[in-house]
């Protein structure tokens, strides 16, 4: 099975790994020149653990891990109003012991399969043409090939699901909120820990990375939908500049800083909800099929889950790649809607809109850990949930 996949983050080379376990010849493409750096620290929940060890890179994982203690909400002074801490929810609470920067969990992917798949980057799909001898691709720069697949692991904005569904493809759904990232100075000493600050509408926050050198900035906000070209980095940080105005605690020191920073992400708060997650041999995974949005805290656990998902039922489905594209979707969409739904309705206490809003989040998140933990057992239960199936019997011979 000749495989193309779209995306080199998260999704794609995860895809790629599980792929190359079941003897399919793979390449991936990613528009970017070389592998993304930066992004957040993600959380790997759940069945994502599981992948994980059955891809035997749990520990690997763990050891590149970023230590993180727990989170607490600040006052404009930065007196600490509430913390939720790692230990008190059992390392799967609302803070997680499984925290990893997001360009260190694609580099690992990528490390492990650059042998067995090759990469593509700097380019793009301009064209698919599936028909019976397979999926015509043609490149922005390459010349063409043909694919018995081709998976849009693209993310968001994905490229391939505009291809696939063409004019039928749904807009995404907006949540109301965009959000934030970029490295800055850890010019509070922070160690381990996160701390955030909300304003009615707006929230911004610094989280320790790199062994407590620096911290991850983010910043949220609420806002309708507007219009924005997401490559467009010094638009972007300017309406950041407007929108963080005025804002207290360390607000304006970590917003003066999104200049140097390497890495300056943001994106909008938006879910995609698809009718289906394939037209054809096209197929889609991770935030391209099923974006539940940061605000779900699941983007991650689900990219990897969803790899894991596709590749095995492709696997499975032998010569009748349609066959196991719709096998994946029927074996996972009752959990990613859950977890969608559930994301939908989470923006409110990362921003609440309004300052009583405000002070009943951290009140709840302040009382939180002396109520018992049943009563914010469903997260827990959500992200753990979806029972891996056994894929094994497709490994070929050469990966042992
Ligand atoms: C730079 C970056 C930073 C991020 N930071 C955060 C974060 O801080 N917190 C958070 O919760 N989530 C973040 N995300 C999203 C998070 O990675 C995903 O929600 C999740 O991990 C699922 O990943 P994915 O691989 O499906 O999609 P993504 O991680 O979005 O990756 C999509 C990949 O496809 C590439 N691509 C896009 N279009 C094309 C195309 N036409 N052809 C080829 N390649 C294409 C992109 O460059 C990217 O590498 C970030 C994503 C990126 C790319």
């Amino acid at each position: 099975m000749k495989v193309l996949i779209a995306g080199a983050s998260v999704a794609g080379p995860s895809l790629a790994f599980w792929l190359a376990r079941y003897g399919a010849e793979v390449t991936v493409l990613e528009q970017a020149a070389e592998l993304r750096k930066g992004g957040q620290l993600v959380d790997v929940r759940g069945s994502a653990r599981g992948v994980l060890a059955r891809a035997g890179l749990a520990e690997t994982v763990a050891a590149a891990c970023t230590a993180s203690d727990g989170l607490s909400f600040v006052d404009s002074g930065g007196r600490r109003l509430a913390t939720l801490s790692v230990a008190d929810f059992g390392g799967d609470g609302p803070v997680t012991d499984t925290e990893i920067l997001r360009g260190r969990l694609s580099e690992i992917f990528h490390e492990e399969t650059r042998d067995s798949a090759e990469y593509l980057f700097g380019d793009r799909i301009a064209g698919l043409a599936d028909g019976p001898g397979g999926v015509r691709v043609t490149f922005e720069k390459a010349a063409a090939r043909t694919y018995d697949v081709v998976i849009g692991a693209d993310g968001l904005h994905s490229g391939v699901r505009k291809l696939a569904f063409g004019p039928d493809a749904p807009p995404l759904r907006h949540l109301g909120a965009y959000l934030s990232f970029w490295t800055a100075e850890n010019h509070l000493g922070l160690r381990d820990w996160t701390e955030a600050y909300s304003e009615p509408g707006r929230t911004m926050g610094m989280r320790t990375i790199h062994g407590n050198s620096a911290v991850m900035a983010f910043m949220s906000f609420t806002s309708a939908e507007f219009r924005y070209d997401y490559r467009e980095l010094e638009s972007l940080k300017a309406v950041l500049r407007a929108r963080a105005a005025g804002m207290g605690w360390e607000c304006d020191r970590l917003i003066e800083q999104i200049d140097q920073a390497p890495d300056f992400y943001f994106d909008s708060c938006s879910q995609v909800r698809l009718p289906r997650w394939s037209v054809g041999n096209v197929g889609l995974v991770g935030d391209a099929a099923y974006c539940a949005s940061p605000l779900s805290g699941h983007g991650t656990t689900i990219a990897l889950v969803g790899a894991y998902v596709l590749a095995g039922e492709l696997a499975k489905a032998g010569a009748d790649h349609q066959a196991g594209l719709a096998a994946y979707e029927r074996t996972l969409k009752p959990w990613i809607d859950e977890i969608q739904e559930f994301g939908a309705g989470n923006g409110k206490a990362m921003t609440p809109e309004t300052a009583l809003g405000v002070w009943l989040r951290n009140n709840v998140s302040r009382l939180r850990r002396f109520l018992p933990r049943g009563l914010f057992a469903g997260e827990i239960r959500m992200s753990n949930r979806f029972v891996l199936p056994d894929y094994s019997r497709y490994e070929s011979a050469q990966t042992h």
